[in-house]
């Protein structure tokens, strides 16, 4: 039977991050792939799901709700990557595994206390605006500790780790330096919580998830590697 694009996007991907993992002495157990389908039809996200890929990312609450009941019978893990509207929290608690983009404590709260109960907490990352760029979402480095300590008092939120959007680069130096500077702060974060389950580090993109894998990502969010273009 010949393979769809999807098919075939998804195995060249798994290889360019095992390739990676080599290159740079990873283990490759340790970088997931996130499937970003924001965009992309419930069909795509099907055949993507029968190639094995059961983690999707969504950038958009609407959309996401509507495609999550269209693949309602399927098992799949939800992570939320848009910037998070403190008004729409409710849904975002009730429907998502994951949220990537955490970065004030208002919203924090907000997500705890609509957790429904029959649900086990919802796993966070914060997200670091890393690059400093004024017009990006994502909390200060300087402010990382005291949002995570925050964090940690909500039962109903897991913090798992960190997530970045770097300003785009073309220069794989470039790339390596921000990265890096996400991973030390992702080390300060297990220092400072030896207890707790640090084990995230959501970094890297399809243009870009080398670099990421190079400095430590143990998650990558491959959009159009996957999928193609979006509409
Ligand atoms: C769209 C998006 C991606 C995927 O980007 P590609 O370049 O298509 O791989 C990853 N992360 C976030 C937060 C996004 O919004």
């Amino acid at each position: 039977m010949l393979q769809s694009v999807i098919a075939q996007h998804i195995a060249k991907v798994r290889q360019q991050v095992e390739q990676a993992c080599h290159k740079f002495e990873r283990n490759p157990a340790q970088v997931k792939i996130l499937a970003v389908s924001k965009k992309q039809s419930s069909q795509a996200i099907r055949e993507a799901a029968a190639e094995g890929q059961q983690a999707f990312g969504e950038n958009y609450l609407q959309e996401a709700l509507q495609k999550q009941e269209e693949l309602g019978d399927l098992d799949l893990e939800w992570h939320f990557i848009g910037p998070i509207q403190s008004n729409k929290t409710r849904d975002l608690a009730s429907h998502f595994n994951w949220v990537h983009t955490l970065d004030r404590f208002k919203v924090a709260r907000r997500l705890n206390d609509q957790r429904p109960e029959e649900l086990e907490p919802l796993k966070v990352l914060i997200q670091v605006n890393i690059s400093d760029e004024q017009s990006k979402s994502g909390i200060a480095p300087a402010d990382l500790l005291a949002l995570a300590d925050q964090i940690m008092q909500l039962p109903r939120l897991e913090l798992r780790g960190l997530m970045c959007i770097p300003a785009a680069s073309d220069d794989v130096s470039e790339q390596r330096k921000t990265f890096a500077q996400m991973a030390a702060l992702f080390k300060r974060l297990q220092e400072a919580y030896p207890q707790a389950q640090i084990d995230t580090l959501s970094m890297g993109m399809s243009g870009d998830l080398e670099a990421a894998i190079a400095e430590g990502s143990s998650l990558v969010r491959i959009g159009t590697a996957i999928f193609g273009a979006r509409n």
